[in-house]
């Protein structure tokens, strides 16, 4: 959605250029800067090995068992929390442990 840069109303996009609905000011598509694309913030960070932020897609699966009083939400400090694990790559690598907050639903993953 784009606002008026004159009068601060509501712009409709039509063949290209975007028009003012109240005083008519028009605007190039081109010309109207750089369109923020509200896609996800992946916070990646490979120092932090033991919590990854980009996992808070990631479906719980049915094999998910709820775990009380062992691992605490480091969001929220929740002490129960759905855990599973899928197995990587390779047969002899051990398989990630992914959890979820049933609070919050933060979900993070321990190595
Ligand atoms: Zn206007
Ligand atoms: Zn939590």
């Amino acid at each position: 959605m784009m606002f008026c840069p004159k009068c601060g109303a509501i712009m409709s996009f039509k063949q290209g250029v975007w028009k003012c609905n109240r005083c008519g000011y028009e605007m190039h598509a081109n010309n109207s800067g750089r369109r923020v694309t509200l896609s996800r913030v992946i916070k990646h960070s490979e120092k932090e090995k033991t919590i990854v932020i980009e996992d808070q897609k990631i479906a719980v699966p049915p094999t998910a068992v709820l775990v009380k009083d062992q691992v605490r939400c480091p969001k929220c400090e929740h002490n129960e929390v759905y855990a599973w694990q899928i197995q990587t790559r390779a047969a002899d690598e051990p398989s990630t442990t992914f959890y979820r907050c049933t609070k919050c639903g933060y979900t993070w993953r321990e190595y």
